[in-house]
């Protein structure tokens, strides 16, 4: 017989959504479950998204900055070599350290994990099949989906998980391919793209559209595609891919008009959807519109007192705002007000140098017809990233030209994932460029160019 189990509110998915509305109903005194089907919580991006990714990243950007970058700075060292099974230990123990993290929290909030895979059979009631087959029926006064998102898969490239590979293949690579062919210029293709090209790979990257990184401020995207060709990866736009085809250990894809290129790995990162199927969603009269689950301004489905959050519901796929967007749908379940203002979610790219921004860029400003200053800011004249001897790229701040208020801020630099953050604020506050302008940023160090560039706005940038 099913085992059953009550609770006010039962969250689905323990991503970055999930386990972070389980906290936040917690703190409101909700008696709080979760349901996650995998054997470690965090979801997609701490076990095989963000953080294993940031983790190699890190790793194989030591490895180039001792390779190449050491000698700028007078240190001679022997050639060093890479030894990828101690890598991928690395990066394997810093995932097991923050789910592991994420089941003491639990345990400390008193939020019971329900391990197995739920599908909704009402609309307070939600069926839970542990891997060996036990069922659990687990009512809630309240529920919240966050089950996520997972890789598209191109019907004319499907993945074999050996070759022919998504995300998560890329992440666990056994040793550096001769040739890595990459299917995708998004965030995901130059991110993991860059860890197996510092690691001595050669990367081709094919890209439909004729830039990469659509959709991003074009003046930084053409900058960042002209560094990292210098870096050495080959990045081909306007390319259609027409199919791969396994030879052994080799992958040989065919692109139309052009003659086939071998390659050891193929890895294909052309989007993610969202992950809604075989869950009961719509037998429980929940709307999806290509997979994805409809909410109103409430995260409210439409049905009982079911709210979803994160990939799921569409938007922006980043961990950042499904976090956001699970304490909000919390806090409306318990008769609060949540908030998430979208205009100031940050989008990072981890390449290196990392590109962020926050707000419109300047693309979309012109399409809507708005008006805008913009003001601008290199590294190369600034004094920390000289010490460094980190100089590429740039600060790009757009303003309202009548209220000086803060549109956009572009990064393209070392470490612009921090330095977004008070892009971010900027935003969310309503700050003008002279806000920035006028804050005391401390010396010397790279969010002086932020200052810098906002100064540049009104016409008195200091250092250039
Ligand atoms: P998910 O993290 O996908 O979590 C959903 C969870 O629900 C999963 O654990 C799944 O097993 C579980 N689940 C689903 N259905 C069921 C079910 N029926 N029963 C039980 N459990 C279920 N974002 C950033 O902001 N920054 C980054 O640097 C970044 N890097 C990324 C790198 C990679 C390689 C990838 C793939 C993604 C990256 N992302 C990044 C995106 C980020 O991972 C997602 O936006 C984020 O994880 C979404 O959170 P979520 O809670 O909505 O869903
Ligand atoms: P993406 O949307 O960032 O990029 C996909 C790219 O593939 C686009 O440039 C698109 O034009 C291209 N493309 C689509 N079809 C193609 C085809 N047939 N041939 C060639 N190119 C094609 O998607 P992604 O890189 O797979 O990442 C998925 C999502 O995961 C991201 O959108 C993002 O939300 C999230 N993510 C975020 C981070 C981060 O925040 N740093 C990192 C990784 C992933």
């Amino acid at each position: 017989m099913a085992d059953e189990k009550s609770f006010d509110l039962v969250v689905l998915g323990a991503g970055p959504g999930g386990y972070v509305a389980a906290i936040r109903a917690a703190q409101l005194g909700f008696k709080t479950a979760c349901i996650e089907k995998e054997p470690a919580l965090g979801g997609t991006c701490l076990r095989i998204g963000c953080i294993p990714s940031k983790a190699l990243l890190d790793s194989s950007e030591l490895f180039e900055q001792i390779r190449h970058k050491a000698k700028d700075h007078g240190i001679q060292v022997a050639e060093p070599s890479v030894d990828v099974p101690a890598l991928h230990k690395r990066k394997d123990g810093v995932v097991k350290g923050l789910t592991d993290g994420v089941a003491y929290l639990f345990k400390k909030n008193k939020i019971e994990w329900i391990r197995g895979f739920g599908r909704m059979t009402s609309p307070d009631t939600i069926e839970v099949t542990a891997e060996g087959g036990e069922k659990t029926t687990v009512r809630a006064k309240n529920i919240v989906l966050a089950p996520g998102s997972v890789p598209v898969e191109l019907p004319f490239l499907k993945f074999d998980h050996e070759r022919i590979i998504d995300s998560t293949g890329a992440l666990s690579i056994p040793e550096v391919p001769g040739h890595l062919v990459v299917v995708g210029g998004g965030v995901i293709g130059l991110e993991l793209g860059s860890v197996w090209l510092r690691l001595g790979a050669k990367v081709t990257v094919l890209e439909a559209m004729p830039t990469i990184l659509p959709g991003m401020d074009g003046e930084v995207v053409k900058a960042a595609d002209r560094i990292l060709r210098k870096q050495g990866f080959d990045i081909r736009t306007g390319q259609r891919v027409a199919g791969a085809e396994r030879k052994g250990d080799k992958v040989i894809v065919s692109i139309e008009g052009q003659e086939p290129i071998e390659a050891d790995y193929l890895l294909v990162s052309v989007g993610r959807r969202a992950y809604t199927e075989g869950m009961g969603f719509e037998e429980q009269g929940i709307r999806l519109e290509r997979g994805i689950i409809q909410v109103d301004g409430r995260y409210h489905t439409g049905v009982g007192n079911v709210y979803a959050i994160g990939d799921a519901i569409g938007g922006r796929m980043l961990a950042h705002k499904a976090e956001e967007e699970g304490v909000a749908a919390v806090e409306f379940a318990a008769g609060k007000h949540g908030h998430v203002n979208y205009d100031a979610v940050a989008n990072v790219v981890y390449t290196w140098p990392e590109i962020a921004s926050v707000g419109s860029t300047e693309e979309e400003l012109k399409a809507a017809g708005t008006e805008y200053r913009v003001g601008k800011f290199p590294f190369s004249a600034n004094g920390r990233a000289k010490a460094m001897a980190e100089q590429d790229g740039f600060v790009k701040v757009l303003a309202d030209p009548r209220t000086d208020r803060v549109l956009g801020l572009h990064i393209l630099g070392p470490r612009a994932s921090d330095m977004i953050a008070e892009g971010a604020l900027a935003v969310e506050f309503q700050g003008s460029a002279e806000d920035i302008g006028r804050s005391v940023h401390a010396h010397p160090t790279l969010p002086e160019a932020v200052k810098e560039a906002a100064l540049a706005v009104l016409g008195r940038a200091i250092h250039i």
